[in-house]
């Protein structure tokens, strides 16, 4: 099926089939009075003024602003429960210690996989509805084999019941299950749970939690080693509430992506230049927490690409809005308008693995693209905690109606 867009204001997107990092992350193609043609739910051509011929269905974007579907590349949208008290007493000024996440686990255990699809559901259709057609989901609130399968069939199935790519990351490195000494749980991921899971197909990443309180550098390197060996891809949750070393082991492991990356040294932000990974900064996270951004400015001076994704969680971060990170990332990491939009695009795919695929809008990738209430892409961070979407296309398919 073939679609034309035209009347399109301002067309913004980065280019390439890779992370941009440096001056690179900041260089945006703009086209003004331009068009896209869709063919089989791939990008066909984009240009400026007059399109050429077409037949078929044609949608006019009365000059608003067309930019790629943007990519969440962070998020735990599947658990059961809520974690209000917990929201309240942090926001009076208790510290986050990680605790909480074993209340989450505790539900999480106790729903079916039917539960979690039913749960997770209007979560992901909040975020689709606000113009990210592609969303990186962990597991990590099951902590054994049978919970962490459960979670990701229910990735897998939301993935096949909405209209949006979901990407399954395995995190059964988390937190440690109170019932299990730390030592046999580790034991148990790596010599059980990875293998399966890896053979399972229900996981392209494997993730671990590196932090003070959860796990070491070495026993994330031991986790990490093995999920790489049964091909599994590597990310890692590093240096969020300390300096523990988890972004030199990114680079040491050349992981697609380190997370978070509140407390990075300089000799981790070296090691993930020198590895091309992908540096993905949450601040929903730190402005809900309280704590202090991550150093975009100096990540992107070393030459590291940076992606930007909601973290979304029902603890350390109820946000589902990556618009709303976007003004984030302007205000607080004091990103331009042109690098955020490379980072929550290119760069978010490519920290999926997906920049070939997606992440702009150029011929041959698929059509996922949206068409904003806007006249420049600017205005996605400008105008705060406002949904500017008009109409979202996925696969070149309409999935969020054109709207008044
Ligand atoms: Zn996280």
């Amino acid at each position: 099926m073939d679609l034309l867009l035209r009347g399109i204001g301002e067309l913004a997107t980065p280019l390439g089939q890779g992370a941009r990092g440096g001056a690179a992350q900041g260089e945006i193609l703009t086209l003004r009075n331009a068009y896209v043609l869709v063919r089989d739910g791939r990008i066909a051509k984009v240009g400026e003024g007059t399109p050429p011929p077409f037949s078929g269905e044609v949608l006019d974007c009365e000059g608003r602003l067309v930019t790629p579907g943007l990519v969440d590349p962070h998020t735990h949208a599947v658990f059961a429960g809520k974690r209000v008290q917990e929201f309240l007493a942090r926001a009076w000024g208790e510290r986050y210690t990680g605790g909480g996440i074993l209340t989450t686990v505790s539900a999480t255990r106790s729903a079916s996989e039917e539960e979690l699809v039913r749960l997770a559901k209007p979560r992901l259709m909040a975020m689709l509805a606000q113009g990210v057609t592609t969303v990186e989901i962990k597991s990590g609130y099951g902590l054994t084999l049978q919970d962490e399968l459960k979670m990701l069939r229910a990735i897998r199935r939301l993935g096949e019941e909405l209209p949006l790519t979901l990407v399954p990351t395995f995190l059964g490195a988390h937190a440690f299950p109170p019932e299990l000494p730390r030592e046999k749980y580790i034991q148990i991921l790596v010599e059980e749970m990875i293998p399966k899971v890896a053979a399972s197909g229900l996981a392209k990443f494997c993730d671990v939690f590196c932090d003070r309180g959860f796990y070491t550098v070495e026993e994330a390197r031991r986790i990490l080693v093995a999920a790489r060996n049964f091909g599994l891809g590597i990310k890692i949750h590093a240096d969020e509430l300390s300096q523990a070393g988890g972004a030199e082991l990114a680079g040491e492991l050349s992981a697609v992506s380190a997370e978070h990356l509140l407390h990075v040294s300089a000799a981790g932000i070296r090691a993930l230049a020198r590895a091309g990974t992908v540096a993905v900064l949450l601040p929903g996270t730190a402005f809900v927490l309280d704590e202090p951004y991550p150093p975009a400015r100096k990540l992107i001076e070393a030459g590291v690409p940076v992606a930007l994704g909601t973290d979304f969680n029902p603890g350390s971060c109820p946000l589902a809005s990556l618009p709303f990170v976007l003004s984030l990332a302007v205000l607080k990491l004091k990103m331009s308008p042109e690098e955020v939009l490379t980072a929550a695009t290119l760069n978010a795919a490519a920290a999926l693995g997906l920049a070939q695929e997606l992440g702009t809008l150029e011929p041959g990738k698929r059509a996922d693209l949206v068409v904003w209430k806007a006249e420049t892409f600017a205005e996605i961070p400008y105008w705060m905690g406002q949904n500017l979407v008009w109409a979202v296309l996925k696969g070149g398919q309409a999935v969020v109606a054109p709207k008044a």
